[in-house]
């Protein structure tokens, strides 16, 4: 086993704080990376706070990791010491499973297993994340990064890029569509900066009226505030796209109708209570409620490569990892633009 140093939760009730554990060795197909980099994402909080259920502790969060290959297995073909390389949400599934083999690794029947808080696939050894020294992954679940882009700015794009990424493409959002983003958090500002890539018509759907500018800035067309009434109005049955990024509960109902006919509203945030849908929001004019969750290995890989020829980064604030704690409050309050980042070179 290979000592190293990471931050964790101990409980639901506890900050995050600096821990002492073992990784395993390096296995013939395994990479082992030094971390330089890992973004704060909202589902890390959720998960220590154990706001889904189920959480492991003691809990190394962190699924958004930049670092450089130290060490490789004598059977690894795809990387090299010294390589820059980025690791997800995932870090093993069952390989077998129909999703598996179509690169849907994220649906794997049998459930993948998660940089963190999951178990490996011998469904018993704990996973943990990137808030931490070093980690050990199969190579196949090691994903190349071009050296061309800031990488602390890279960092977000292996979740909150890939979870937005992913339902564009899925659904072919292009040139001839209207599309509205839900929340301007994370998720939010990458869903902008990607489908105004693609050539969508943007829209930013938002409760304040201070995210105009931001969402202008980030290349979004046009603005409504939901609270607006009458401009509200206007755009019933707009848009062929809604990109629902948020985790507070909502109305469904009211995106719906924002929609054109045979629109789908694609939801990637979790609200932590069920949501009320009314039928008639869906037969009339033939609507869709989707969902997406990250996207697969090639489908990542795809992603980062489409960012490097493109530009396409996310805005981060590099932290201390002493200051994560405080750092959960500012997401919390929205105090962020638009993603946390931790130097690992501070722990
Ligand atoms: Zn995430
Ligand atoms: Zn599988």
């Amino acid at each position: 086993m290979i000592d190293t140093k990471g931050y964790a939760a101990q409980s639901a009730k506890s900050d995050v704080a600096p821990w002492n554990f073992r990784r395993r060795e390096v296995k013939p197909k395994d990479v082992q990376i030094d971390i330089l980099y890992c973004g704060i994402c909202h589902s890390d909080l959720h998960q220590i706070r154990d706001e889904w259920g189920g959480s492991i502790y003691p809990m190394v969060p962190g699924h958004e990791i930049i670092g450089r290959v130290s060490k490789i297995g004598q059977q690894v073909q795809k990387f090299k010491i010294g390589q820059l390389v980025g690791v997800g949400c995932m870090v093993d599934s069952c390989r077998e499973c129909e999703n598996c083999k179509k690169g849907l690794e994220q649906y794997c029947t049998g459930g993948p297993s998660f940089t963190y808080n999951s178990y490996e696939q011998d469904r018993k050894t704990p996973t943990y994340g990137g808030y931490s020294k070093l980690v050990v992954v199969h190579e196949d679940f090691v994903l190349h990064v071009s050296e061309k882009l800031p990488i602390e700015a890279v960092a977000p794009l292996l979740c909150a890029g890939i979870t937005t990424y992913s339902p564009l493409r899925h659904w072919k959002v292009g040139l001839d569509n209207k599309l509205a983003v839900v929340g301007l958090g994370g998720l939010g500002h990458m869903a902008v900066r990607f489908s105004v890539a693609f050539g969508a018509e943007v829209t930013m759907l938002s409760t304040s009226l201070s995210k105009e500018k931001d969402a202008k800035k980030l290349g979004a067309h046009k603005f409504v505030l939901t609270s607006d009434e009458a401009r509200v109005k206007e755009v019933k049955g707009y848009f062929d796209f809604i990109i629902d990024t948020v985790s507070a509960p909502h109305d469904y109902n009211l995106y719906l109708s924002l929609l054109k006919s045979d629109g789908v509203q694609i939801c990637v945030g979790v609200p932590p209570t069920a949501a009320e849908i009314d039928g008639f929001s869906l037969i009339a004019g033939r609507k869709s409620l989707a969902g997406s969750s990250i996207g697969g290995i090639p489908e990542t890989q795809e992603m980062l490569d489409y960012c490097a020829v493109n530009n396409i980064i996310s805005d981060v604030e590099v932290i201390n990892i002493r200051d994560v704690n405080n750092a959960y409050e500012r997401m919390l309050k929205g105090d962020v633009r638009y993603r946390f980042v931790i130097d690992m070179a501070t722990l």
